[in-house]
């Protein structure tokens, strides 16, 4: 299927003579034109000239009658057998599979990330679609001895309504579908509101969810800013699980607006993740795992490597690799072959980076980097150079603040405690990760390091989804996205005593002396 083939494509945009297509809301199984008509633009951050689409900008009134669709389709959804809604899911997982480059390649396209890490984006999409479709079959509850003769006693879990999720660019595939496939499987229905950078990808992955049987209703989509449909959706009092992943500034007032209705809200925010390497690394693999994890996806990850707690002994030579190495890659479109990084997911990103390496010019030393990228082709994209900072201390800005780009800070320390200390005093705990040969100490670190994620000899990024993902401290609010934990948001638990006794029997009196 072409992209202006796509049933997402509006006739009206098929007939003009412009080859950029419009795209629509999917609302009730249905590919709908907003309600203002007003559309806006997605392009290319490799290449700004190339407009990948037009979408619907989203209302208030778009984002209301999704919640009426979702809200309708819900009863029928939520009776249907959860092995019967997995199934759908593993059509979809299937046909995410078939589909998976010419995904990957939309998804370089619409957000700058290199080809390989976009196949990995669509397989994490696919891996959790396979998770869930099982799911269906487990969504364990309890079922233990009652405490009085005659009595049975059970939990399971129940669908909670229509889900909001709400979702970054970032990984415009993997994370809506980490919300939308245990949102999906327990019962619930969504009303899915991607991010204003990525609406392609977004349309792209509910065409197939229509295609592989998802109910209508089920599924809605409604692209438009966080201001007109976010709010719209996380104020409804019809949406009462709401699921976000993105800044903390942003997840914080999502909590406040939707903490007045008391409203269950999953929060997955920002990171400031470190590396420490100690004098018995193997520094060699300690530099693939930092590149990694700082420079790919351009620093744009949540999980992406900003510090480098490194002990002072292998300083040195640790800076000279990751300076030698990192001077090496490459800067073009994710398309290219043989491109390492891509650009800034926009102009602002290229301006909030050039902002921080400023601070960072006057907190520490610049190794090297440190000015927006734009020689020959570059210049049409959101290019930034891969920088790095020596010198930087744990509490210096650079070191303490999110920058999601291409920016590593090297903090210099003393020992291990010094290491553990350094690592933990940020107001962050997603992800970390210690390289060293000695088990005792990689013991030390897996139990002290404040974090939801840690990694040892690897890099900060990696997940597999049959594991919790999520973050301590200002990174959530203690929900978990992935492994067989991420039902816990979508459901309620309900507990049920069948008593076939025949006659009144009372907990914690009548099994107890008087
Ligand atoms: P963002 O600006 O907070 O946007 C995230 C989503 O929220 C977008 O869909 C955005 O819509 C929407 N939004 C904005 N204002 C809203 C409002 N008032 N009400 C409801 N929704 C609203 O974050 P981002 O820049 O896209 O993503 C980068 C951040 O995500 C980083 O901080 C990164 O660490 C974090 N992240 C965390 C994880 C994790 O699992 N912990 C994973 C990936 C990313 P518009 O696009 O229309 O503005």
């Amino acid at each position: 299927m072409t992209e202006t083939a796509s049933p997402a494509a509006s006739p009206a945009a098929s007939a003009a003579r412009t080859t950029v297509p419009t795209f629509r809301h999917f609302i009730a199984g249905e590919w709908v034109d907003g309600v203002t008509g007003e559309t806006f633009e997605s392009v290319n951050p490799a290449d700004r000239r190339d407009v990948i689409g037009r979408f619907q900008a989203g209302t208030g009134a778009d984002a209301g009658r999704a919640v009426k669709a979702a809200e309708m389709a819900f009863p029928a959804w939520r009776a249907t057998p959860a092995p019967k809604r997995g199934e759908v899911m593993y059509r979809f997982a299937e046909l995410m599979a078939r589909q998976k480059e010419r995904l990957a390649r939309a998804m370089s396209r619409e957000m700058g990330k290199v080809l390989a890490e976009a196949r990995g984006d669509v397989q994490e999409g696919i891996d959790i679609a396979y998770l869930m479709a099982g799911e269906g079959r487990r969504m364990f509850g309890d079922t233990v001895p009652s405490e009085l003769p005659d009595k049975w006693a059970m939990s399971i879990r129940q669908p909670i309504g229509v889900a909001g999720i709400i979702t970054p660019w970032n990984f415009p595939i993997a994370i809506p579908c980490w919300k939308m496939m245990p949102a999906l499987v327990t019962g619930n229905t969504v009303v899915f509101k991607p991010a204003s950078d990525t609406p392609h990808c977004a349309t792209l992955l509910v065409e197939l969810m229509a295609e592989a049987g998802f109910p209508p209703g089920t599924v809605n989509l409604v692209t438009g800013s966080g201001a007109a449909v976010g709010d719209t959706i996380v104020d409804s009092p019809d949406v009462p699980v709401i699921s976000f992943t993105g800044s903390s500034a942003t997840g914080k007032r999502i909590a406040e607006r939707a903490g007045r209705r008391l409203k269950r809200v999953s929060l997955e925010l920002g990171g400031k993740n470190g590396v420490v390497v100690l004098r018995d690394a193997d520094l060699d693999l300690a530099t693939d795992g930092i590149l990694w994890s700082a420079f790919g996806t351009t620093g744009q990850r949540c999980t992406a490597c900003s510090r480098v707690i490194v002990e002072r002994p292998v300083l040195e030579p640790l800076l000279a690799r990751l300076e030698k190495r990192a001077k090496a890659l490459r800067l073009g479109s994710g398309l290219e072959d043989g491109v390492d990084i891509g650009p800034l997911i926009n102009a602002a990103a290229v301006e909030k980076v050039a902002g921080y390496v400023e601070v960072g010019r006057r907190e520490g030393e610049l190794v090297m980097g440190g000015a927006a990228a734009t020689d020959g082709d570059l210049a049409h994209g959101n290019f930034f150079a891969p920088t790095i900072f020596s010198g930087v201390k744990p509490m210096d800005r650079i070191g303490q603040e999110e920058i999601f780009g291409p920016v590593l800070s090297v903090i210099p320390v003393d020992d291990l405690d010094a290491a553990v200390t350094a690592l933990n005093q940020t107001r962050y705990g997603l992800s970390a990760s210690i390289f060293t040969r000695d088990v005792n100490t990689a013991f030390r670190a897996m139990r002290d390091f404040e974090a939801g994620i840690v990694y040892v000899n690897a890099g900060t990024t990696g997940a597999e989804t049959h594991l919790p993902f999520g973050g301590w401290k200002e990174t959530g609010n203690g929900h978990r996205e992935a492994g067989h934990v991420a039902i816990d948001t979508y459901t309620e638990w309900k507990s049920i005593y069948v008593d076939f006794s025949g006659h009144l029997q009372r907990a914690q009196i009548d099994n107890q002396p008087d």
